[in-house]
């Protein structure tokens, strides 16, 4: 059943360092019992009758109470999906869709994909007979654009609303819509009130013309009233209840063992060192449990796990051992499940998570908490239009949240990494993202489902004026949107239709006149994922050497083609006579003698199959470019411009959109040379502002490709 790759058979004479129920039972039985343990499993009746008798529903429960893994198998067996409806369950990150899924899936004793499966952007694992559908929030957004009464469900769960991401704004916007939407063409045809008794009656008046014409509106809606249900683990419901109308809440008691909170005495200048020590600290002088430390991304994590690592080796031979385990978005999904197995005998756990591991998912053992006070947010200035990815302190409900994580089983302990008086000064709450993020991709979803007027969309809470005219602006000097603000006929359809966001679709669009979408599909999966190149602290030179054999003197955009078309050749060669896992082996050897990160590069992989399906579906021309890599540069100042910067005397860059000044970042081939003008993809706020993923351009290109924008400006 669950091995750890590394349990060491002379461990097994040891104590064992915690007392679990997972040994006892089959492993059936031990589900079952643990469902039955978990507070909801009280409630089951109530809620069901709960969601009976109201239409929009807002669940409070304490995080780990059971509400994501159990409420939507209640459901089903409550009768909810008759006439094979399914229950979608909408969660804003990918990593606990799937592996929520992968838990019901098991719990319910069936296959993952069939009755139980998961949805997420480059990644469908659903079939005809699945009924329980976990998806991220921002996936049921582009499921309405092919069906605007979402008709497939019967009932939909938006999960850790507290969360406030944009797509879970604009989603529960959306939603009030369609559910306004179901019942009122229904009503509006019998004149009477909408219950699934009088639907039926509706069905039999097929013949009256007006009937009919609903029908078809309603697409085959067969039971009309779509039963919304938000939940939330904080305990502030008010604000959904008011948007809903007054609706329904109720509060799922949770279980909650105290935790001894501690702080640095000083203000920690650097995090990941002081996480570390601490993490040693714990492990030589706290008894047993497992660890759980927040921190930003991928490449922090992965980088604390090899100092981790090698940390380790310095300890004396005999003690008691350590095994790190990451979580984060882009691990592929069979990694991800490692973090919920216990640990080995003789070992203890520490888990590496980003902020999913917050409140999204729930991972059994932990006793200590490590919190940084941490987080990475994006940022949008609606001023200069410019958004970027900072690290920024939590909020005092985020460190509540993150230390009530190590009392979940018995009691625990949390180490914030400063000092006392900053909790203090922490806000109360963070603010929700729509309020600080570049709104084009969700505007151009909203006028794709035919909502025209932005500023008049019903949002939970609106994103600022401005925020939406810059918005509006850049979608228009994209081509997305007509000079009256309506959806380009076929730019802007094509652009709501791809799922990434409008630049980068719009860089595809472009590719295929180019005849360099080939090459653009490549650029745009190594630009969606973190960090391709793995530069090791103590192996920077080595690491420096093999990038050069990657690295064009044009830029990093043609470096990561390199890189991904060395994979692909090593792949062709390798594949003969090698079986899939094989293949998979060899590559990720390669990988690490080329200093590449291979989850990355694996990701990136999977990214491009599907992103070159959807272009291949709307007929864009796939065509390469050869060696003319002068067309794939001006197919990227073409796209990019809005992102143009140019060299200053001091060596620094303007951003041509923005006035900012920017610096490239060390880790750009750029870096050195320095051109005269540029095209960057991110944009980094550290102590300076960075740019990453550039590439050389003319200058005089601008005005040419991009004479919407640069014309008027000259
Ligand atoms: P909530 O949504 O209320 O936060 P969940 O339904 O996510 O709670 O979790 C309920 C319980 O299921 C938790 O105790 C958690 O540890 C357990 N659980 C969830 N997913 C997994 C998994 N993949 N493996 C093991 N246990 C899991
Ligand atoms: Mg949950």
């Amino acid at each position: 059943e669950m091995h750890w790759p590394l349990v060491d058979k002379a461990d097994k004479k040891k104590p064992k360092i915690r007392d679990l129920p997972y040994c006892q039972g089959n492993r059936k039985q031990r589900l079952e019992q643990q469902r039955k343990a978990l507070p909801i499993a009280s409630v089951e009746k109530r809620l069901v009758e709960e969601v009976q008798k109201n239409d929009t529903l807002i669940i409070v429960g304490e995080t780990g109470s059971g509400k994501t893994t159990q409420l939507p198998q209640f459901l089903l067996n409550g009768g909810f999906c008759h006439d094979g409806k399914i229950i979608g369950i909408t969660q804003p990150r990918r990593v606990a869709a799937v592996t929520v899924a992968k838990r019901v899936a098991e719990e319910c004793g069936v296959e993952l994909g069939q009755k139980v499966g998961y949805s997420i952007r480059f990644e469908d694992v659903t079939s005809s007979s699945t009924r329980i559908k976990y998806m991220t929030d921002g996936l049921l957004l582009r499921e309405a654009l092919l069906d605007p009464f979402l008709s497939r469900y019967s009932v939909i769960i938006v999960d850790e609303a507290h969360e406030r991401t944009i797509h879970t704004d604009v989603l529960l916007g959306l939603l009030k819509n369609v559910q306004n939407a179901r019942s009122r063409s229904i009503n509006k045809c019998l004149n009477i009130e909408n219950t699934e008794a009088n639907y039926g009656k509706l069905l039999k008046r097929e013949n009256d013309a007006n009937c009919v014409s609903i029908l078809k509106r309603c697409q085959g809606v067969k039971f009309p009233s779509l039963k919304l249900i938000i939940m939330s683990a904080s305990l502030d419901a008010r604000g959904f209840s008011e948007y809903f109308g007054g609706a329904r809440s109720v509060y799922i008691q949770g279980r909650q063992f105290p935790v001894d909170i501690f702080y640095t005495h000083h203000a920690e200048p650097d995090y990941v060192d002081a996480a570390l020590i601490t993490i040693f600290q714990i492990h030589l002088e706290e008894g047993p449990g497992d660890i759980l430390v927040f921190l930003t991304g991928q490449e922090e994590i992965e980088s604390v796990e090899r100092l981790v690592q090698e940390r380790l080796r310095q300890l004396p031979e005999g003690s008691q051992k350590l095994l790190t385990v990451p979580i984060f978005s882009s691990l592929p999904s069979e990694q991800q499940m490692k973090a919920f197995m216990p640990a080995p005998a003789g070992f203890r756990k520490v888990i590496l998570a980003t902020n999913i591991a917050e409140t999204s998912v729930t991972i059994p053992g932990i006793k200590y908490v490590i919190d940084p006070g941490v987080v990475k947010a994006r940022t949008y200035n609606a001023h200069t239009g410019i958004e970027s990815l900072d690290i920024v302190k939590t909020s005092k409900a985020q460190a509540l949240q993150r230390s009530g994580r190590a009392g979940r089983e018995r009691p625990g302990k949390c180490f914030r990494l400063y000092p006392e008086s900053e909790f203090g000064q922490l806000a109360d709450s963070t603010e929700p993202e729509i309020k600080r993020c570049n709104l084009s991709n969700v505007i151009l979803q909203l006028k794709a489902l035919g909502v025209d007027d932005i500023i008049g969309f019903d949002f939970l809470e609106k994103p600022s004026r401005m925020a939406i005219v810059k918005s509006l602006e850049q979608l228009f000097l994209l081509g997305a949107i007509t000079d009256d603000s309506k959806l380009s006929d076929p730019i802007g359809h094509q652009m709501a239709r791809l799922p990434l966001d409008p630049v980068y679709s719009k860089a595809l669009i472009l590719a295929s006149q180019f005849n360099c979408l080939e090459e653009m599909l490549i650029a745009v999966a190594m630009l969606s994922v973190e960090s391709i190149f793995y530069t090791p602290r103590e192996k920077l030179e080595e690491a420096r050497t093999a990038m050069k054999c990657f690295s064009s003197p044009e830029g990093d955009h043609i470096t990561l083609i390199n890189v991904y078309r060395a994979s692909d050749e090593f792949v062709e060669k390798i594949k003969q006579g090698n079986d899939k896992e094989k293949t998979e082996k060899k590559l990720r050897k390669w990988c690490k003698e080329n200093f590449i990160n291979s989850r990355s590069l694996r990701h990136a992989r999977d990214i491009h199959s599907q992103i070159r399906r959807h272009a291949e579906q709307m007929g864009l021309c796939v065509a390469s470019c050869g060696d003319d890599m002068l067309q794939f540069r001006r197919c990227l100042a073409a796209s990019f411009f809005l992102n143009a910067a140019l060299k200053q005397p001091e060596g620094t860059y303007r951003a041509l959109a923005s006035g900012q000044s920017v610096r490239i970042h060390p880790s750009s081939v750029l870096f050195r040379t320095k051109p005269e003008c540029i095209i960057f993809n991110e944009l980094v706020q550290t102590n300076h502002c960075y740019i990453r993923n550039i590439t050389r351009i003319d200058f005089l290109w601008l005005p040419e490709l991009a004479p919407q924008y640069y014309a008027v400006q000259n």
